[in-house]
């Protein structure tokens, strides 16, 4: 249980850096409705499924399946919790009645307790007793609560995550214990391909592609192609996802795990891969990263206030005093994203520089982020951070006229230029996992090039929730 639990966690909070693509795709797509062209985008999809048998091909073909209504996996979780008893009515004891709330906007723990009919004191209990209670904090609106009240006294509690998870407590003898339910998915692939006649998000949803999928694809590609510049007719991607379903419904999509894009005659091609270590990314075929080791900026959509420049006279100190790094103004609280890899050196109060991060990266390099409004949770010495991860937001802590993010770029102690300092190279498959890499996706490639050649194609089940 706990093992699928961390699973499902981790792979809802992975995350491919996403933001200037979003917005590509989303702009890209306002100018289509302006312009009312686009009428001939082409298009085929397949979605396949198959038995586990190698060779026994079934396909099935259809385009856009209509909306399935999600599973009432809080049915199955209370089933499982509560068989249904058959004795004669006068015989058996009354059965326990569950209660069911749903979380509404600006709905909290003690408006929720209240409609069940419960005081705070329950809750004081639930969060003596059991330390998963903290996680109820995070309820949100939509979100399924059971309660079981018995004598006004609450017994039991059920939160609904979300279609796969759940938690439960139940009084026992010596008070509330919690219980971590995770129901695991059963995942195929699907395909989808689309040319591109007027945006790619035109295309994606020609091809019944949910505008995630479309936007998880441009992401693994956007270091190659400037989907806001680059884009023309003619252009064209193939991508082979993950489709989750639980009891036969369809519950969601997954991950991409292969996807070709050709833009003006040249094609990329990229395949999601799972180290040793278990990170994953997406590679070339021959092993080379498809991400840069370094975001250029750690604010999506931020406007540059101020360059680096040796020789600037300081805003707040009206002195000449080298500006070592580059300013981005941003709202107080947007999020800051560690732009590359690393472990955090320091997270603290740093003089004019306000509440700072640094981070040390490989390869001598070391990033800074100053005049932070708060820290991201978790920000201490040690802590790894991955590119992409929020390590903070903006403010205007320290020497400050005005929120906005002080950016800095070390290499080998010497201060450099964010905007142009060269970016080192992606980080490839190590030499000593080349043949493990190579064993687990070139059948994927396989599959993704055959589907090329024919929209019929089987593809066996597969168990890639961990990915
Ligand atoms: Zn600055």
């Amino acid at each position: 249980m706990k093992h699928y639990y961390t699973i499902a966690r981790s792979t809802l909070l992975e995350h491919v850096p996403r933001g200037h693509l979003a917005a590509a795709a989303l702009l890209s797509a306002g100018l289509v409705i302006l312009l009312g062209t686009d009428s001939n985008t082409t298009q085929s999809s397949t979605i396949i499924q198959s038995s586990n048998i190698p060779g026994l091909e079934i396909q099935g073909t259809e385009t856009q399946a209509a909306p399935i209504a999600i599973p009432p996996v809080e049915t199955i979780i209370q089933q499982i919790a509560a068989p249904a008893e058959k004795e004669p009515v006068d015989v058996a004891p009354p059965k326990p009645q569950w209660k069911e709330f749903t979380v509404q906007n600006g709905d909290n723990l003690s408006v929720l307790f209240k409609r069940a009919g419960l005081n705070d004191r329950a809750i004081y209990e639930l969060f003596s007793d059991a330390k998963d209670a903290k996680d109820l904090r995070n309820i949100r609106p939509g979100q399924k609560m059971e309660f079981l009240v018995e004598d006004g006294r609450l017994n039991g509690l059920k939160y609904v995550v979300d279609e796969l998870n759940s938690l439960t407590f139940d009084r026992g003898t010596k008070g509330f214990t919690s219980k971590e339910i995770a129901l695991k998915p059963d995942v195929k692939y699907a395909f989808r391909q689309a040319s591109i006649d007027s945006s790619l998000y035109m295309a994606g949803k020609r091809a019944g592609m949910p505008s995630n999928l479309t936007m998880e694809m441009a992401n693994i590609f956007g270091w190659d192609i400037d989907f806001a510049l680059d884009i023309q007719k003619g252009d064209s991607f193939k991508v082979m996802y993950e489709e989750q379903f639980l009891n036969g419904k369809k519950i969601g999509v997954g991950k991409v795990i292969a996807a070709e894009f050709t833009n003006g005659g040249k094609t990329f091609k990229a395949v999601r891969y799972t180290d040793k270590a278990g990170n994953s990314a997406y590679y070339t075929p021959d092993g080379r990263g498809m991400h840069k080791a370094f975001l250029r900026t750690p604010i999506e959509f931020a406007r540059i206030s101020s360059h680096f420049n040796l020789a600037r006279k300081h805003p707040v100190l009206h002195i000449i005093r080298a500006h070592k790094g580059t300013d981005y103004a941003a709202a107080r609280g947007t999020p800051i994203r560690a732009t590359g890899n690393g472990k955090v050196s320091f997270a603290g109060r740093k003089g004019g520089y306000g509440n700072t991060v640094i981070i040390q990266h490989g390869q001598g390099i070391q990033t800074l982020y100053g005049h932070m409004n708060a820290f991201a949770k978790g920000m201490r010495n040690g802590a790894r951070v991955s590119q992409g991860d929020v390590i903070g937001y903006v403010g205007s802590t320290g020497l400050a006229s005005g929120p906005h993010l002080h950016y800095e770029f070390h290499v080998n102690g010497q201060v450099r230029n964010p905007v142009t300092v060269p970016l080192p190279k992606s980080i490839g498959i190590e030499k000593t996992e080349l043949a493990r890499f190579n064993e687990t996706t070139r059948p994927l490639i396989a599959k993704l090039d055959q589907f090329k050649s024919s929209n019929r194609l089987a593809v066996a089940n597969n168990d890639t929730s961990g990915n």
